[in-house]
């Protein structure tokens, strides 16, 4: 593979994202090299950033592939077939890699289509961010992702929906080794409801506990990670207890919560723009007026509760949520920005909440979120200093370059 070398540029190296100007080496898809000392050789695929800012490919810790153009609950799982969800995921997954983002975990997909799209883009099927895959959301009946009105699914489950029912603490353990038989790498359960579903709002819990603690029990016993939604105070009290890697929104933050999360080293993903958009945009997004309201009544806690955790030193992860009609997929990188706005993080932090942050809570943060020697040559390259201003991640104006593996992909 030829050897590339990225010149007349300032690289956001590190953990810490320290800048460095000058050069950035690549050979066999790894960074080789960084800094002034840094030459291109004879032979090598030289590109001039002219001026630019390098920093590591964007990650997105809370995404749901099949997301595309919907409105509510009921497009994503009764006005689209399983095929439509397929193609929308690997739309999605290439739509996703233009904008910057080469790692993304999707947590929760019809089917398991998750799984799926991460095997086609690591074949070199169809192109896409690697992928980190949950299967469907484990949940109960009423709880967060049964969005099936009884009247219509009371004596039929619907095998094709986004979340996978579970009644008592069998069926609980049970999905668990279902879904590591198809190859997940999360597991993913709804500890809570959702201001995004009518049926089942942010305040009620889901699972039982003895439900809950079965699938955990199981996860830790077959070695595979869990990551809860959890909204109300309640279901992230049980979720920080029991040690879940990481946790979702986070609406209702307690401080015995927060001490949870502290004492076991979680992780929070509070997906806040989302949220934000629902409270703010809602109705002019189409959402039906009954979700803008619980997103309303919930938004002040959200914002609290995240400034809470930042200033408790527990670490953020960036994640969307994205894929609604006036929120697309990508919009996970208006996330940093949010933090800098509400909750009073630094841009540097805001910036690592969409790295390396990431990298750490997937558990490949020796392979990619930093440029540094031996790491994937995962590369976003931005006209404008995202340390000097952060929304530069979101604006597809400031986006020149985006290197996978070190291969030019936009
Ligand atoms: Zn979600």
């Amino acid at each position: 593979m030829q050897r590339i070398v990225l010149t007349n540029g300032t690289f956001l190296t590190g953990d810490d994202l320290t800048p460095v100007a000058g050069a950035l080496a690549v050979s066999d898809g790894t960074i080789e090299d960084c800094g002034p000392h840094v030459q291109a050789r004879p032979g090598d695929h030289v590109v001039d950033l002219d001026g630019g800012f390098a920093m590591p490919g964007l990650m997105d810790a809370h995404c749901h592939l099949v997301y595309r153009d919907v409105a509510d609950p009921y497009d994503i799982e009764l006005r689209k077939s399983v095929p439509q969800a397929t193609v929308d995921a690997v739309h999605n997954a290439a739509l996703l890699l233009r904008k910057g983002f080469t790692t993304i975990r999707d947590v929760g997909s019809r089917a398991n289509i998750g799984v799926e799209v991460r095997d086609a883009i690591r074949r070199g099927d169809v192109p896409g961010p690697r992928v980190l895959a949950a299967g469907r959301i484990v949940s109960a009946p009423g709880g967060l992702g049964d969005f099936q009105p009884s009247h219509l699914f009371e004596h039929a489950p619907y095998p094709h929906s986004l979340a996978v029912q579970v009644v008592g603490p069998y069926e609980a353990a049970a999905v668990v080794r279902t879904q590591l038989k198809d190859g997940v790498d999360w597991i993913k359960v709804g500890v809570s409801g959702t201001g995004f579903n009518p049926l089942c709002p942010a305040e009620r819990s889901g699972l039982t506990d003895v439900e809950f603690h079965a699938l955990v029990d199981e996860a830790v016993r077959q070695g595979v990670p869990v990551v809860a939604h959890a909204e109300s105070a309640d279901s992230v009290r049980t979720a920080a207890r029991a040690g879940v890697a990481s946790i979702e929104h986070a609406l209702f933050l307690e401080d015995d919560a927060l001490a949870a999360i502290v004492e076991h080293g979680l992780t929070i993903s509070p997906t806040l723009s989302m949220y934000r958009a629902f409270a703010e945009r809602g109705l002019e997004m189409g959402i039906p007026q009954v979700i803008v309201d619980q997103h309303r009544r919930t938004h002040e806690h959200h914002v609290a509760s995240i400034a809470k955790a930042t200033a408790a030193g527990v670490p953020i992860v960036a994640g969307g949520d994205a894929g609604l009609t006036h929120f697309v997929q990508g919009s996970c990188a208006v996330e940093p920005a949010t933090y800098v706005e509400l909750v009073g993080m630094s841009p540097r932090a805001a910036l690592q909440s969409i790295t390396v942050n990431i990298a750490r809570l997937l558990g490949i943060d020796g392979e990619v979120g930093t440029l540094a020697p031996g790491m994937a040559a995962d590369v976003l390259v931005l006209r404008r200093d995202p340390l000097a201003d952060v929304t530069a991640l979101a604006d597809d104006a400031a986006r020149a370059l985006v290197l996978q593996g070190g291969v030019v992909v936009s």
